[in-house]
């Protein structure tokens, strides 16, 4: 048995990924703008992909003394053979891109499910399919699949999102499996609610809808199963992607990491 005197002294996690290309989607903003500032400050050369491109305007302007790069790419992933060929070549993939509509299933519009479905669903797997060539011509890469607690749990009024969400995880998982023996690692990160413009506008609507402060949506909807009574930060997010990236991980793969200030503890 090894004597604690003989371990590794404890040292800060320091992640490098210079040499390191990767591809972050839905880059424009929240979660995904976190996600590129975080691997670009460990040395990736990051492909920032949105189709926000004042958004990304923005980012590659927030990036001066970064270790890496960003490279801002205007792409509509509803383009799904444009989706599949911007992913060749890259390292790591951040599957994050993502929209919400609220509304009960016999009210929900066709056209928005298919959307939210072939942006949230079918586009990762094409991004997958797209960067798996060169993962596993060398032997590594990581796949980060940015899922929710309604890829674990159902909440009503979000058929598509929660649908999406779901069929990611098993997505996630199948990369997994096939990936492992090629160096490539398939995880998804389940975030609850994150401060970003995607939740700033649900609290906006859902306060219209009920004629509530928006403080009240807060705390009586958003955070109703949340033991952790606050939004999750986007820089909490990036900093477990980042983690998923580094140099402990090979092992880590299929499974979800779960940042809901307790949620699904119920
Ligand atoms: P956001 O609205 O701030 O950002 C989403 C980004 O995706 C935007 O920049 C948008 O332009 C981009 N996008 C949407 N459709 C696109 C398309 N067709 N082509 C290219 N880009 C497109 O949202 P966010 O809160 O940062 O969410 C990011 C991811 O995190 C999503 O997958 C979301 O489901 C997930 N998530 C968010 C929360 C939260 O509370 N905010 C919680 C759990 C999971």
């Amino acid at each position: 048995m090894t004597s604690p005197s003989a371990l590794p002294a404890p040292h800060a996690s320091s992640l490098d990924l210079h040499g390191r290309t990767a591809l972050v989607t839905g880059a424009a903003g929240g979660i995904g703008r976190a996600c590129a500032l975080r691997l670009a400050a460990a040395g990736a050369e990051v492909r920032a992909v949105d189709r926000d491109a004042a958004g990304l305007e923005a980012l590659a302007g927030s990036c001066g003394g970064l270790a890496g790069s960003v490279e801002p790419q205007v792409l509509d992933l509803t383009d799904l053979d444009a989706a599949e060929r911007a992913a060749a070549g890259t390292d790591i993939l951040v599957n994050n891109a993502g929209l919400q509509l609220v509304r009960p299933l016999e009210e929900f519009p066709p056209d928005v499910f298919h959307t939210v479905l072939t942006v949230m669903l079918e586009a990762p797997f094409r991004l997958i399919r797209g960067a798996l060539p060169h993962m596993y011509g060398q032997g590594w890469g990581r796949i980060v699949n940015i899922s929710s607690v309604h890829g674990l749990r159902a909440s009503a009024y979000k058929a598509a999102y929660v649908s999406a969400k779901h069929g990611l995880e098993g997505l996630s998982k199948t990369a997994a499996l096939e990936g492992a023996a090629h160096g490539v690692t398939s995880n998804c990160v389940n975030p609850g609610y994150v401060r970003t413009p995607l939740v700033e506008r649900q609290l906006a609507d859902q306060a219209r809808a009920h004629g509530v402060p928006e403080e009240q949506v807060l705390s009586d909807v958003l955070l109703r199963d949340s033991a952790v009574r606050r939004l999750i930060e986007p820089d909490e997010v990036a900093e477990a992607v980042a983690y998923l990236c580094g140099p402990h991980t090979s092992s880590l793969t299929g499974t979800s990491l779960v940042l809901d200030g307790g949620w699904t503890a119920h």
